[in-house]
């Protein structure tokens, strides 16, 4: 179901792109996180932003 909605969409978007995940299970991460909530790892990724962002 597409989000016709632009100021909806972006707001989706700014939401799911804020958020670091974890390399080791995937686990989504808050961005003042510096370990994983599920598995204490420290590898953290930010979710690729440049990418939704394009599309917006
Ligand atoms: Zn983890």
């Amino acid at each position: 179901m597409p989000i016709t909605d632009p100021i909806k969409k972006q707001i989706a978007q700014r939401k799911r792109l804020y958020l670091k995940i974890c390399f080791k299970c995937g686990a989504r991460n808050s961005m003042a996180a510096t370990r994983c909530r599920k598995c204490h790892s420290k590898y953290l990724r930010q979710k690729n932003r440049t990418l939704g962002i394009k599309k917006a």
